[in-house]
């Protein structure tokens, strides 16, 4: 009957809703545990200069090292661990990780340009990121220029007054700003050109029709002469193949990111990959 199929209706309701929070719930105690436990680890990808190839910084990628289930991608855990607040342990852990590992490797003479590390949304409104911001550095002796900072465009749109107020923070110390995934959220012109960003990367969605979906190439042209008008540098994510690189260096972007040249790689395998150059 219509009620007896209804009752069955709430019972699977609620024994997905069971289901989805204890595996959620399972998830947020791992990653706690991973956090105590030092499972995390940092990988870092080449961000290239689309004239010669050659890196100019590297963007530091969370992954998280599971016991039993091996190597996590960011995109399984960080959605979690916004949800849960978690992300601003996780963030902090990954700040003082990045800063670490680049002063160590301007102690060995082989660090790359800068590091650029991602920011979540809430750990871009919380109160005390600038505070991090300059104990990372001030605890591994990184000088700010060193650093850039990632920030997605639906993080900054959010609190619109408030990210301009803490991005004006963050610049003061002197670390380069970033404005990730570009094109997939919603940005009021009026607003980039007000904040203080020296760099965008064009999302990864948009390079992956290039060069044969014309809508695509259109986009990419849109965004790298916006950029261009906003004396802003560009970095375009996602590519993969020759065709893309050379549809970049005919329209003068000024660097990119991609399988093309590397994946994101452990410490170690980053530096010999960067004296192979
Ligand atoms: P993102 O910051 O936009 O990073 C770029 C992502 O694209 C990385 O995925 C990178 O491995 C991937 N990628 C690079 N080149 C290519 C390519 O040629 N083709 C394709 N298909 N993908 C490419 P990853 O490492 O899985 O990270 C995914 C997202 O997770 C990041 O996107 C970022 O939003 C987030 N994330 C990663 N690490 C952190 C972190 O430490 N903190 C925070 N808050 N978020 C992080
Ligand atoms: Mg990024
Ligand atoms: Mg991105
Ligand atoms: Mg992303």
């Amino acid at each position: 009957t219509a009620k007896s199929s209804g009752r069955d209706q709430v019972c699977g309701y609620d024994r997905a809703m069971t289901e989805e929070a204890s595996a959620r719930f399972e998830m947020e105690r791992g990653l706690r545990k991973a956090l105590e436990n030092a499972e995390l680890e940092l990988h870092y990808q080449p961000i290239i200069r689309v004239s010669n190839g050659r890196a100019i910084g590297v963007e530091a990628l969370v992954r998280w090292r599971h016991p039993e289930r091996g190597l996590i991608p960011p995109d399984r855990f960080i959605p979690l661990a916004e949800h849960s607040g978690l992300i601003v342990q996780v963030g902090h852990w990954v700040l003082n990780e990045a800063c670490r590992q680049m002063a160590q490797w301007e102690l060995e003479g082989v660090a790359p340009e800068r590091v650029a590390v991602n920011l979540s949304p809430r750990q871009f409104v919380h109160l005390d990121v600038v505070e991090l911001v300059r104990s990372a550095l001030q605890k591994s002796g990184l000088s700010a220029s060193k650093l850039e900072l990632e920030i997605t465009e639906s993080a900054l749109m959010t609190s619109a007054h408030q990210g301009e107020q803490t991005l004006h923070q963050l610049k003061g110390l002197g670390v380069g700003l970033v404005i990730d995934d570009f094109g997939t959220g919603y940005s009021s012109l009026a607003y980039l050109r007000r904040f203080p960003l020296d760099k965008l990367k064009i999302d990864k969605s948009f390079l992956a029709g290039v060069p044969e979906r014309a809508e695509d190439n259109q986009l990419v042209t849109t965004i790298l002469d916006l950029a261009a008008n906003m004396r802003l540098n560009v970095v375009a994510e996602g590519v993969e193949t020759d065709a893309q690189w050379r549809f970049l260096k005919e329209r003068h972007c000024g660097a990119c990111q991609g399988y093309l040249f590397s994946p994101a790689l452990p410490a170690a395998e980053l530096v010999a990959w960067l004296r192979e150059q």
